[in-house]
Order: C-alpha cells, then structure tokens, then sequence
C-alpha cells in the first residue's frame, strides 16, 4: 500500500537488530487518520470471509484492530500479556516469545469472548519471526473458532514468520512488505 510504504519512507527509523521504529505514527503516537485507511484495506482484503471478531495483541496491535473492528462493525479483542483480577472466567493461553523484548509471555484470552462459530480476523502492528500470530492462531484453534486469516501492516519479509505462516495454510496479508533494510534506507518487495 503506496500511503504506508511513503510513510514509512518518511518517518521511519531503522534500528539496529532488524527493527523498524514507526512509533511516530504507528504504534506510539497514533496517526489515526492514516490507520483509518489502514483498516479500509483490511476491510476491502476480508470482506467477504465472514469476520465476526478482529483479535490482537496487547499493546501495539489494539489501535489497528480496533478501527478494524470497526470497519467491520465487529468486536475488536485483544490478548492480554498478564491475567488480571476481573478477567471474566476460564481462558485460553499460548506462548509467544516477544521479538522486541526476547521474553516469553503467556497470552491469554476470556473463553467467553471466543466461540465455535467465530470467523476470527488476526491484526497486527508488525509480522516478524511469526511468534505473535502464532500465539493468537493458537488461541482461535483452542476455542474451535476459524482464523480466516491475518492482516499485518509491516511484514519484514526477510525474517521467516510470513512464510511459515502462509506455509502452515493462513491467509497472509501485509500492507507493506519489506524486502531488507539499513541505515540507508527500506527497501519494499
Ligand atoms: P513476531 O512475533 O512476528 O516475531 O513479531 C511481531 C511482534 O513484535 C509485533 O507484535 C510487534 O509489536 C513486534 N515487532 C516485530 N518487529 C518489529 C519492528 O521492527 N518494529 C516494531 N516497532 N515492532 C516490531
């Protein structure tokens, strides 16, 4: 998508380590009108799969996927990080080792909130390893609902998450891949 590769060339930061700051209007600082039309493309790619329910991480996934959620007029859910003490019932969990951080965190979400019959859309900020999407996919296969598939804003697609992913038969979208990046520069794919 030409709106956020152009941001990205930009605003955006290449940090040691692979990682991309966007954090200006991304995932820090919310440019909302950008993300506005971020979530039109999410919406234009999955409108006709049915979706019931957009589900993220905590915390940098919940912007997106809440104007996601509301192109779609479904619920946006999140993936909490750490129990807290009013999560409603029993929930699912999954593993997902933060590529930004190195630890590995228990993901978790209210068996209430995911049901059989849900058609679950994955958003994220960021595709890299695929840990993150893993963990979500995982919590959707728990609650015997279907991931029609995910949408990422940012794919580095020289790191194998994209691949795997796809590999694995989801449906993978990226509204702006990565093809390598340096201190010159992002090249797109
Ligand atoms: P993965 O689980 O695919 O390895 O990494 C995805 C998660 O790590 C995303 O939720 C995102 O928050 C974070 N992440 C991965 N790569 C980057 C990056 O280059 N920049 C930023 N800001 N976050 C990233």
């Amino acid at each position: 998508m030409k709106l956020l590769e152009d941001r990205i060339r930009q605003d955006g930061v290449v940090k040691a380590g692979g990682v991309l700051k966007v954090d200006s209007f991304l995932n820090h600082q919310l440019d909302v009108a950008l993300l506005e039309e971020l979530a039109g493309e999410f919406y234009r790619l999955f409108r006709e799969e049915g979706v019931t329910k957009i589900l993220t991480i905590e915390a940098s996934g919940i912007a997106i996927a809440a104007l996601t959620a509301q192109k779609f007029a479904v619920p946006a859910l999140f993936a909490k990080k750490s129990r807290t003490s009013n999560m409603a019932g029993d929930v699912y969990t999954a593993p997902v080792e933060s590529f930004t951080h190195g630890v590995t965190y228990q993901v978790m979400v209210s068996r209430d909130f995911l049901r059989p019959q849900d058609r679950v859309l994955l958003i994220d900020d960021f595709l890299a390893n695929g840990k993150a999407l893993e963990g979500l996919w995982s919590l959707v296969k728990q609650a015997g609902a279907t991931a029609v598939g995910a949408g990422v804003c940012v794919e580095k697609a020289f790191q194998p998450g994209g691949d795997a992913l796809r590999n694995q038969g989801l449906r993978v979208e990226a509204l702006a891949r990565i093809a390598s990046m340096d201190e010159t520069g992002v090249t797109f794919c």
